[in-house]
Formats: structure tokens, sequence, C-alpha cells
């Protein structure tokens, strides 16, 4: 079932790949191996290739060979959190010199270690509106290594066409990464679509209950699944194994989540676009999004994130914000429980004055798994 052409569906592989019963015990469930080290029969003797928990951990390896197989990926590394991982991808990819190309509105802590970190190791940068495929074309230089997506992006939940993209960047002899997180691989698989390397920050909706921090690297190349590894290791920057546990146990649910996640956004949708306070709905299911159409060939649904402008500008975008009693008041998105939050003024504040910098009226919503009513209700309640 690890293996990436498994016939079997992806509820099946969430509850089973890589989770057989504990072989000494029977245990269903793979337990938390809470180790540091291993015993060895003899020296260089090790029972079951694993010697110290930086280097490798069974409940780590459960998480890491169920991941791949959702992403249909060959090999999987779990990390310590998102940006740990998107740390260890652009470092095993790039060397002084090399360029990659960004989203223009990328998440911001993917921008922020891009700019101001690994530019100081001379790793270039360009952002581009990814959602515009001869933009890619355009921004692509000789000593591009790597192009790096979003798809939705966060918080416009702008589209980007992974099939066209992956031929743009393999034309040009760079690698294709696309950072998974907000479809999760329950509505979109890139690897299939021609991405090398499949990324997540496992704290959204991988885990999906708002109680662990982790992040993911998926592929299906052998060569950048060895350099992940080795800067795994190397720079480790692992989970521990009871963070790699609640991860696991999250991923058991992820289809039923992302299908009430999806159908709860459609109902919320459907009450924002009426609304005469609502300027404007950014969600990938609209017909009038601009990328509903590359969205419907790559995504199996729409999922559970909306952003909308609020007539009356900033004022207007705080104050529904705080109105809220279902939504929570609060960065970070994936859970079961319903969030809002103020972009400029909350997860996207650092963006402020730079080309990533967002509408001040713009409202974010991580849409729940709680009775899709309610949600329309507390919604509707604090737009007044
Ligand atoms: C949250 C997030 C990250 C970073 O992940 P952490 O687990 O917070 O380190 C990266 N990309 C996207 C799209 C995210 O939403």
């Amino acid at each position: 079932m690890t293996d990436s052409t498994t016939p079997y569906g992806f509820a099946t592989r969430a509850i089973h790949a890589g989770q057989e019963p504990d072989p000494t015990t029977g245990s269903v469930i793979v337990p938390i191996h809470a180790t540091s080290t291993y015993a060895q029969d003899g020296v260089g003797g090790l029972r079951q290739g694993y010697e110290y928990s930086r280097t490798g951990n069974p409940t780590r390896t459960a998480l890491e060979q169920c991941l791949a197989s959702l992403e249909r990926g060959k090999h999987g590394r779990a990390f310590s959190s998102g940006m740990g991982a998107t740390d260890t991808a652009l470092r095993a990819m790039c060397r002084p010199g090399d360029h990659v190309v960004i989203p223009n509105d990328a998440y911001g802590g993917t921008f922020r270690l891009i700019d101001k970190v690994l530019s100081h190791w001379g790793v270039e940068h360009t952002p581009v509106a990814l959602s515009d495929v001869d933009a890619v074309r355009a921004a692509i230089r000789p000593n591009t290594k790597v192009v790096w997506v979003e798809t939705p992006t966060n918080p416009l939940l702008n589209i980007a066409d992974i099939a066209a993209i992956a031929e743009v960047a393999h034309h040009a002899g760079a690698k294709f990464v696309v950072d998974n997180t907000f479809a999760s691989p329950a509505l979109q698989t890139p690897l299939e679509l021609g991405a090398d390397v499949v990324l997540h920050s496992t704290t959204k909706y991988v885990g999906g209950h708002s109680d662990v921090v982790g992040g993911a690297l998926i592929t299906s190349d052998s060569e950048l699944d060895a350099a992940f590894g080795f800067l795994q290791n190397g720079a480790g920057a692992v989970p521990g194994p009871f963070d790699a546990w609640l991860t696991l146990r999250g991923l058991k649910t992820l289809e039923l989540r992302m299908d009430k996640h999806s159908d709860n956004a459609e109902l919320v949708v459907e009450a924002l676009v009426k609304h005469p306070k609502v300027k404007k709905v950014l969600y990938p299911g609209l017909p009038t999004h601009p990328g509903h159409e590359v969205a419907a060939k790559q995504m199996r649904r729409f999922g559970g994130m909306i952003s909308f402008i609020v007539d009356g500008g900033e004022e207007a975008a705080l104050a529904v914000c705080s109105r809220t009693k279902l939504f929570t008041l609060a960065e970070s998105l994936g859970g079961v429980e319903s969030l809002i939050e103020h972009p400029g003024k909350m997860t996207h504040a650092s963006t402020a004055g730079s080309m990533l910098e967002v509408p001040s009226d713009l409202v974010r919503i991580s849409v729940g798994i709680e009775s899709g009513d309610d949600l329309v209700a507390d919604l509707l309640e604090a737009l007044g």
C-alpha cells in the first residue's frame, strides 16, 4: 500500500499505508515510539534500521509512508514545521548564485525565508503572479533552479495551473515544487500533474485539529529525496514521535473532513455572494473566479478557505472579525473549528509596503466542520 501506484482508494491508504499492526505486540495503532536511541545487536547490528531518532523513528516512518502514499509519491519526509520543510527543500535544491521563482502572494513565512534569510547566502528570487503562465516563463533565468508554487494561494485564493507550470519549469531545467497545504492530497495531487516535490504545512488540513505543528516533503525523485533526507538528519528539523503520531491520527479522517469543509464553504459562499455588505467573494469554486476553470481541472473539490472584501473599508473588515461568535479570531487554518482573521493586520502584516501587500478590507475565513447552518448564521449576524 506504500507503493505509489497501489490501486487502494484514498481513505483506505489514509488509514492503512505505513500502518501495519505493531509486529511485537499486535497494537493496531502505530505506537508513539518515545525513544532517542535504539539497542544494537553487536556493533552496527541495527534491528530494524533505526539507530538514533533524529535520523529515524518508527512513528515518524509511519507518517512519512502514509503521506507519500496519499500524495502518490515514492518518498515522504516529515519535519518539525512547514517552514522546516521549506528551508530544507530550498537548501537542498539551491546553491549561492541560484535563482528561485516564487508566487507574488506566497505564504508570508516562505517569502520571509527567501527574502530575509536565503538572500544572505546568495539565493536570488523573483516574485510573479503564478496565475499567469507567461509571466512565469518570462521570470525564468539561466540560473533558475526552482519554481515554487502555491495553489490556491493565501489569502487571495489565486490558482496556478500546475500542469502548465510543470512544463515551463522542466523546459528550463528547474525543479518544480508545489505547496499543497491549502488543498491537501484529498483534493489535489500535484505529483500526478508533473510536480517534482509536494510541500505541506501539516499544521493545517493534514493534522486538521489545530493541536500540532509540522511539515512534510514528498517526491518520487530518489535523488531529491536523498538530498532532503541528508538535510533532515544533518540540519535536524525533525518532528518528535508524539507530533508525528498526532499528525498520523489526523490523516485518517482527512477525506471526510475535506468533504465537510467543502460542503460548509459552499454554503457560506452562497450566503456571502448575496449579502449587500460583501463586495467580493474569493473562492475558486465560484464560476466567476478567474482561476475557476483551472481549479476545476486540477482539484476534486474547492476546500474550506474563503476570503471576502467587505463594503466599508478596513474598519468594516475589522468589525466583522471582532463580531463572530463561532468563528474564532485567530491565525492559522485547516482545523475542525472555524477561524476568521484580517490578513492585513495579522498573517500578512509583514507584507505591508511590499509587492505582496494585501487589501486592508479583506477578511479570510477557514471554514470548519461545525454544522453549516450555524456558520452561515454567525457570519450573517457579524455582517449586520
Ligand atoms: C502555514 C503555512 C506554511 C508554514 O507552515 P508552518 O507549519 O506554520 O511552519 C507554509 N505554507 C502555507 C501555505 C501555509 O499555510
